[in-house]
């Protein structure tokens, strides 16, 4: 295990953190209270390859790999969290799952264009009654000759409304339960789809999120992704791809966090000095240190494990998205004390980091779902998978 970035990446970190600081940082707070979504800076990230790391050439992607995706999305979210979710729509929750579960002529008529962001993904699970316990979705997906009848709602999909095509999980064989659930290729334009307005939310507001309903909606049977009935299979492989993109997503925002303190910390004068001089503060800035790099290096182990073919490593990537999570958490209380009334004034950077990191504990599997898969394995109650 290496534990220095190649000259390679090193040298992406630099571009991409380049482009982060010159094109999204000055409007990312506009953006976060207008609660606009940034499609051109979307278009442009896909022209620069950014959603292609672990997509091989011949569909489109660059193979730089899981690591160069972990250094691109942790710089992206540490410029914005929202923008940070397209790591999700546009590469791990479809690109990839095409990859390893399309035929060949999905995969050519879909991952060059989600790739290249001509067009929108999403990836879409969760339902009313179906957060975590994703066996208790109720979506359905009911065979009529070359097509199958979608109906069904889904809530909080990210870049549900805007998105061209989406990876949709429903039941095919109800009573099967979790061996029921099949995956489809959906066209989100299509007859019978329709959304609510955007859902609003504490953190993450230039990202698009609604409810989708499938209301008698025709998909064509060739729009299975792999078998039927494979649905629970395709999306426990996902889960492990998303969540070392919230893994560096939730880094990004940790070293956004510990910036703006360490800013703070050597402008703000009290009593005579830089608050920085005081060993307190100083206090909180070693954990934010220290927490940031332990959170990278889990979630670098995490993408280094994928490199090398191990998809399935399950307990290595709830570690990284557990801690990477409640480490934002945790350095943002840390540095909104440093702030000060700073961090009261809305327009301060530090106010929508702040929400920014209580999302992650939440989304792409919640800390207790990833403490439950960490201490079953390290209780024998779990098989390793692999
Ligand atoms: C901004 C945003 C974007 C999202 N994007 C998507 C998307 O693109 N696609 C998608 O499918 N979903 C998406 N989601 C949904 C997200 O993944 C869910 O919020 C998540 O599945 C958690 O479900 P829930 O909120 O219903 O929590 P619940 O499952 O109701 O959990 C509530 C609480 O109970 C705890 N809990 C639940 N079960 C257990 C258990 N067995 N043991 C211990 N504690 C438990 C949880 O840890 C949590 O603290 C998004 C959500 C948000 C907010």
């Amino acid at each position: 295990m290496d534990f220095e970035l190649s000259e390679e990446h090193k040298v992406l970190q630099r571009a991409v953190r380049e482009f982060a600081e010159k094109e999204i940082m000055p409007i990312a707070p506009i953006d976060e209270r207008s609660r606009r979504f940034q499609r051109e800076t979307v278009t442009r990230m896909g022209e620069l390859g950014f959603f292609g790391c672990p997509i091989p050439e011949e569909y489109g992607g660059n193979n730089m790999g899981f690591v160069a995706h972990a250094i691109v999305c942790e710089e992206i979210a540490r410029a914005s969290c929202s923008l940070g979710v397209l790591f999700n729509t546009q590469t791990m929750g479809t690109s990839r799952a095409l990859l390893e579960f399309g035929t060949e002529e999905q995969k050519r008529n879909y991952i060059p264009k989600l790739v290249s962001a001509e067009w929108l993904g999403c990836f879409a699970v969760t339902e009313p009654d179906a957060g975590n316990d994703v066996a208790a979705m109720s979506t359905t997906a009911v065979k009529d000759g070359d097509y199958y009848i979608l109906n069904g709602t889904k809530t909080w999909i990210s870049l549900a409304q805007v998105a061209d095509t989406g990876i949709i999980f429903a039941y095919t064989e109800p009573d099967l339960r979790h061996h029921g659930i099949s995956a489809f290729i959906v066209d989100m334009n299509a007859s019978g789809v329709s959304f609510s307005p955007d859902q609003e939310k504490l953190g993450w507001r230039a990202a698009p999120t609604a409810e989708i309903y499938f209301d008698n909606v025709k998909v064509p049977a060739n729009n299975l992704l792999a078998e039927p009935e494979q649905g629970f299979k395709i999306m426990m492989r996902c889960f492990d791809n998303l969540r070392l993109t919230a893994a560096a997503r939730a880094v990004g925002n940790c070293q956004a966090l510990l910036d703006e303190s360490v800013k703070h910390a050597t402008q703000r004068v009290q009593f005579g000095q830089e608050i920085g001089q005081f060993q307190m503060v100083q206090e909180v800035i070693a954990r934010m240190v220290v927490e940031t790099d332990a959170a990278r290096l889990l979630t670098y182990r995490c993408a280094g494990q994928k490199e090398k073919g191990i998809l399935n490593n399950t307990l290595e990537t709830s570690m990284a998205k557990y801690f990477a999570s409640e480490a934002a958490s945790k350095i943002a209380d840390g540095a909104f004390r440093i702030m000060g009334t700073s961090g009261c004034a809305g327009s301060h950077p530090v106010g929508r980091l702040l929400r920014d990191a209580k999302m992650h504990q939440i989304i792409d599997g919640s800390s207790n779902i990833h403490k439950m898969i960490i201490s079953t394995d390290a209780l024998g109650y779990r098989k390793a998978n692999r």
